[in-house]
């Protein structure tokens, strides 16, 4: 899984900067490493099911209601009895079941809302048959999106299930248990107006209705449960075949179809990267993608059936600034660690997340260059050493640890490792542990014994200084990333942070000579800020003309007062290919010469900007408030902003629209309800967003009056959540 974050360049925190610094500005840096013994619970000793029974298969035949949001199912297990015990246990949670046969009879069982629990004298045999009827109105694990209005636009409609963290067994019987893996074959009956999308292959597709339709899939080897995934929408497809004869489906609303490209534009190198550099086919035959509305984090690595966020959909502009890349790259690497190899349980996760980001980096590095690699290495370094330094260092076997620790320190003990015992012994490591364990379950130790193995070395004080301290080794990985010239020569700029412009001016020029370097360029335009000096002004022009897009960026989110000597070329950043650039540029156009407003508003007309329309909305909100641009479309205009609240929109842009109606004090009563809705919405992000500004709200009387009054096209959870709000 990944979790959403923004992925374009930050400003990086300081400390490698600062090391650097040491040597020549006489600074003493004290750094503390706090060391906490790790203290781990001890695992429950009770025996686990799969000591008592193995399931091989299920065949499910499931029915998905959208309009009713529900789900009836007809499953039929197979497994094998590997000790005497009385009851079997199937994680379902608040179903209902019906027609409960053992080997074709009818038996004893019970459920409550956690499963169905199966009474008989289980003795040790093997093809043994199970089987039931069941339905479930799913709360989560599966969402159904846009089904409510009979006015969405049926491409607005989807149905997208995300099984990690135990949500497979909310509308499918089945483990929640891991080490649990078997093979599903998997039918689907869904309106045949619609593409449906799951693990395996399709074998075939029926008409069952003027209107149903059947979709079969067939996988051909085990999986556990949380690695079911289904996707079904307005959906065309481009399809491809990597250079092992794999076939990868790329999906997109018909909608996008500008946006598949740049999308997309690295998939099948990513594929064929990851199968070389991995050294073991990719396991699943089939391989597909698919964008879905307000996903909950930004990709899911269901067994052959990615599932990611529709706002990574993107233009080629918008590509430079964020793509799919990292995602696209992460979810397919999880396809060998996690899907293929899965973690016993929680203690290992960073052998799924950490090997994820790892070989992302490493797709990345492919795509992007070298010093991308090490930059992203270097960012995630400084946050691993703050995080540290704060005594809040977590260590990588500890299961509680957060994703900062199981994603970027998991990546970050990679390539040490790597480091340490060279390229061909991991390769080889890495081989032999995927092909002994595949389609089994492992824990940290099991690599680290293929690992010794492969390179022949003791790797005790790896792991210990590694996976097992829960301090960051930050001298170490300093020591490694100054194997790269680039991170040395941008330490050396980052050094001087605190430096007087007098006393940098020649080395910040020198790093903005031609070629610029992305982030060494970016790193000296970020010192200029806040400084109106000549000297500061001429670093600018030569910024200006490095033409570097980063370069350019960086002059339009810092800079703070444009001198009438840049103004002609802080204007030329309008035309840039880059939509934070035009964001950053418009506003601060418009703020600083209101003489000019119209001009720039009239140049910028027709851009949308990212997944949230982000350049669109600003040029809206600033029409608001200059009425003499164009004074009788100032209604329209305010119905478009106003409009983009509309619950069936994407969260990302309802977020936004939200934010700029707060600015100027203008929610109508459809924007207030669409806030209200927010409050209950199922990713944890906008919800949040959606409560504080319905606090925010409350505390004016004009709003306050409108939100008592609404009770219209309410849920009972929502009417409840605004009164306690009122009332509290
Ligand atoms: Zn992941």
């Amino acid at each position: 899984m990944f979790k959403p974050q923004f992925l374009w360049i930050k400003t990086p925190f300081l400390y490698f900067a600062q090391v650097i610094a040491q040597i020549y500005m006489r600074k003493k840096l004290a750094i503390f490493f706090i060391f906490c013994s790790v203290i781990l619970t001890a695992q429950e000793k009770s025996l686990s099911q799969t000591e008592y029974f193995d399931f091989k298969n299920m065949e499910a035949y499931i029915k998905i209601l959208p309009s009713m949001q529900r789900v009836e199912g007809d499953l039929n297990y197979n497994f094998e009895i590997l000790a005497q015990e009385d009851s079997l246990f199937i994680d379902a949670k608040k179903m209902k079941f019906s027609e409960v046969l053992l080997n074709g009879n009818s038996v004893e069982f019970y459920s409550d809302e956690k499963g169905i629990y199966i009474i008989s004298n289980f003795l040790p045999s093997k093809n043994n048959k199970l089987s039931f009827k069941y339905s479930v109105s799913p709360k989560s694990g599966m969402y159904f999106i846009n089904w409510n209005s009979s006015e969405t636009d049926k491409l607005d409609r989807q149905v997208w299930t995300q099984g990690q963290g135990r949500y497979t067994s909310t509308w499918l019987p089945s483990f929640d248990d891991m080490t649990e893996k078997l093979e599903f074959d998997l039918s689907f009956e869904f309106p045949s107006e619609y593409q449906l999308v799951s693990n395996g292959i399709q074998e075939s597709l029926e008409q069952m209705n003027d209107s149903i339709s059947l979709w079969q899939f067939d996988m051909h080897k085990p999986m556990s449960s949380y690695l079911v995934g289904v996707a079904a929408g307005r959906y065309d497809s481009q399809i491809m075949t990597s250079a092992s004869g794999d076939e990868i489906q790329l999906y997109y609303n018909p909608k996008d179809s500008l946006l598949l490209e740049p999308t997309y534009r690295y998939s099948e190198e990513i594929f064929n990267f990851l199968e070389k550099e991995i050294g073991v086919a990719y396991p699943w035959k089939i391989y597909k993608q698919i964008p879905v509305l307000d996903f909950l984090y930004a990709g899911m690595e269901n067994t052959g059936t990615t599932i990611f966020s529709a706002s990574l959909m993107t233009d080629s502009i918008g590509f430079k600034d964020r793509n799919y890349v990292n995602v696209n790259a992460h979810e397919l690497a999880h396809q060998w660690f996690g899907n293929l190899v899965t973690e016993k349980n929680g203690k290992h996760h960073w052998l799924h997340e950490g090997f994820a980001t790892y070989y992302a980096l490493l797709a990345e590095k492919e795509v992007f260059g070298e010093d991308y690699y090490y930059w992203k290495l270097y960012e995630t370094a400084e946050s691993l050493k703050e995080l540290s330094d704060s005594g809040k260092g977590e260590a990588l076997l500890n299961q509680n640890a957060g994703s900062l620790t199981f994603y970027q320190k998991g990546a970050w003990a990679l390539h040490i490792l790597r480091e340490k015992i060279g390229n061909e012994a991991f390769q080889k490591g890495m081989k032999n542990y995927l092909e002994l364990y595949s389609f089994k379950n492992v824990e940290t130790d099991n690599f680290i014994a293929e690992m010794e193995t492969a390179s022949g070395l003791d790797l005790s004080q790896f792991v210990k200084d590694w996976l097992e301290q829960s301090a960051f080794k930050a001298t170490q990985s300093l020591e490694s990333l100054r194997k790269s010239e680039f991170i040395i020569s941008y330490l050396n700029i980052a050094a001087l942070r605190e430096t007087s412009l007098e006393r940098k001016n020649e080395y910040l020029e020198d790093a903005l000579d031609f070629p610029v370097n992305d982030y060494i360029g970016q790193e000296a335009v970020n010192q200029l800020a806040g400084l109106p000096s000549q000297m500061a002004t001429d670093l600018y022009k030569k910024a200006f003309e490095t033409n570097n897009i980063f370069v350019r960026q960086a002059i339009a989110r810092t800079m703070e007062k444009i001198p009438e000597s840049l103004k002609s070329e802080f204007e030329s950043l309008l035309k840039d290919e880059s939509y934070l650039t035009i964001e950053n540029a418009l506003f601060k156009l418009w703020e600083q010469f209101p003489a000019d407003r119209t001009k720039y508003l009239e140049q910028t007309r027709n851009l949308e900007g990212f997944y949230n329309k982000n350049i669109r909305m600003l040029w809206l909100t600033l029409n608001l408030v200059t009425p003499e641009f164009e004074p009788d479309k100032t209604q329209k205009y305010y119905e478009e902003l106003a409009g983009y609240t509309e619950t069936w929109r994407p969260f990302q842009v309802r977020e936004n629209a939200f934010s700029y109606l707060y600015q100027i004090g203008a929610f109508n009563q459809q924007s207030l309800e669409s806030v209200i809705k927010g409050t209950q919405h199922h990713t944890y992000s906008f919800r949040n967003y959606c409560r504080q500004l319905l606090n925010e709200l409350l505390k004016n009387e004009e709003y306050r009056q409108k939100l008592v009054a609404i009770s219209e096209n309410m849920t009972e959870e929502e009417t409840s959540y605004l009164k306690s709000k009122i009332n509290g």
